[in-house]
């Protein structure tokens, strides 16, 4: 077992021999830690490598320079790794939880999650989070003994970033005690999770505004009116004046953008940091007991809010992003309608869950699930394609 990592963790950081362990009992790796090991089966699985053709915000027929889930994930491994290292807590779970956190999107963001979720009103919605869990616990089929990766109880508390009280206690009935938990006894998770969260939140807003100057939807000009960005787009030009010739945008814009990474990361370091110090938490029950320590300072969260504020409005709801959101949702609603009609349409394996389900008093809200499933499962292309195939209608380049 490498010691040395492990040596240098806090006491309140989550250590992978302390770890609640796994659904089902393994065996340990000779050489890897237990989140290194889930690191490992997430990168091997079929679901990360379907996030490099899942749209992040751009569709990923607009461009071949914007983000995909994949880049964002590893965006969020990257900028969670860093956070971590400097806080003394676990590197390894960081980036499990980073590189897994996105596995249950939907193809075309946020549009084809919102559109599931409506088709799936009837049968108990669809959570963007809880789909996650359920790739990386049962959708998964990788190994002899167990469905899903049988990942460490830490991963997948990080994993579950959010969950509706109604969802939670269907979790605690499976597993009492376990990931559920604490959205019904309103605790935190692990430092490592906490930290994810944020991870994610500041590479989105990062990459969000790069792609969007880059798309043309944004401009450096517009965001004058953000100060986290604005601030550093003058101290630049001060020190760089040439910056400001029209060639030189780009340079603008990614110094901008790296400033603007690092004085979060900076931040979140120091404001945490300060928060652990005053906690002092003896361990990692202490640390769930307590309010989230890991956070932004007053400051940096208002002007982290304002920037979110402004994507929202300027990108998000942007005409030309809405238009193709529309499109995209109409191809997850009319999937899903056809499966919900003829489920004989789907692949091989869902298809026979599907059948499997005739006859049980659960049946129309199991098969649901099982086409929400195999949805929530599809590149972008797979389901534009998909779709194609079953209206005759091409909706999507
Ligand atoms: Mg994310």
């Amino acid at each position: 077992m490498p010691a040395a990592p492990e040596a240098a963790l806090a006491p309140y950081a989550c250590h992978p021999d302390h770890s609640r362990g796994r659904r089902f009992a393994q065996a340990p790796a000779p050489t890897r830690t237990e989140f290194q090991r889930d690191r490992d089966r997430i990168v091997h699985s079929t679901g990360f490598r379907r996030l490099v053709y899942k749209t992040q915000v751009f569709l990923n027929h607009e461009g071949d320079l914007f983000r995909t889930r994949l880049t964002h994930s590893l965006e969020v491994a990257q900028l969670g790794r860093s956070m971590a290292r400097s806080l003394a807590l676990n590197e390894d779970l960081v980036e499990a939880i980073a590189l897994a956190h996105d596995l249950g999107h939907t193809p075309f963001g946020h549009a084809g999650q919102d559109a599931l979720n409506a088709c799936m009103q009837p049968f108990g919605g669809f959570e963007h989070n809880l789909q996650s869990l359920r790739v990386v616990d049962s959708l998964e089929e990788r190994y002899p003994e167990f469905d899903g990766l049988n990942l460490s109880f830490e991963t997948r508390e990080g994993i579950l970033k959010h969950c509706s009280a109604t969802n939670a206690q269907a979790l605690e009935q499976l597993e009492p005690g376990g990931v559920g938990r604490r959205f019904l006894d309103r605790t935190q998770p692990s430092l490592e999770a906490q930290l994810c969260n944020l991870a994610d939140e500041i590479a989105y807003n990062a990459h969000d505004i790069d792609d969007g100057v880059r798309s043309g939807l944004i401009t450096l000009a517009q965001l004058q009116q953000v100060p986290l960005v604005d601030d550093f787009r003058r101290q630049i030009l001060t020190e760089f004046p040439t910056l400001g010739d029209r060639s030189q945008g780009r340079r603008l814009l990614y110094e901008t953008i790296r400033r603007m990474l690092s004085a979060q990361v900076y931040d979140v370091m120091a404001a945490s940091g300060q928060a652990l110090q005053q906690a002092a938490p003896a361990d990692v029950a202490a640390v769930r007991h307590l309010p989230a320590l890991i956070g932004f300072s007053s400051s940096m969260a208002e002007r982290s809010q304002q920037l979110k504020s402004f994507l929202l409005r300027h990108l998000y709801r942007h005409p030309q992003v809405m238009a193709t959101t529309g499109l995209a949702q109409q191809v997850v609603q009319e999937l899903f309608a056809f499966y919900q009609a003829q489920p004989t349409e789907m692949a091989e394996g869902f298809a026979a869950r599907s059948a499997a389900l005739a006859g049980t008093p659960e049946e129309a809200t199991a098969r649901a699930r099982v086409v929400a499933d195999y949805i929530a499962g599809m590149t972008d292309r797979f389901a534009t394609r998909e779709h194609e195939r079953l209206s005759g209608r091409r909706l999507l380049p």
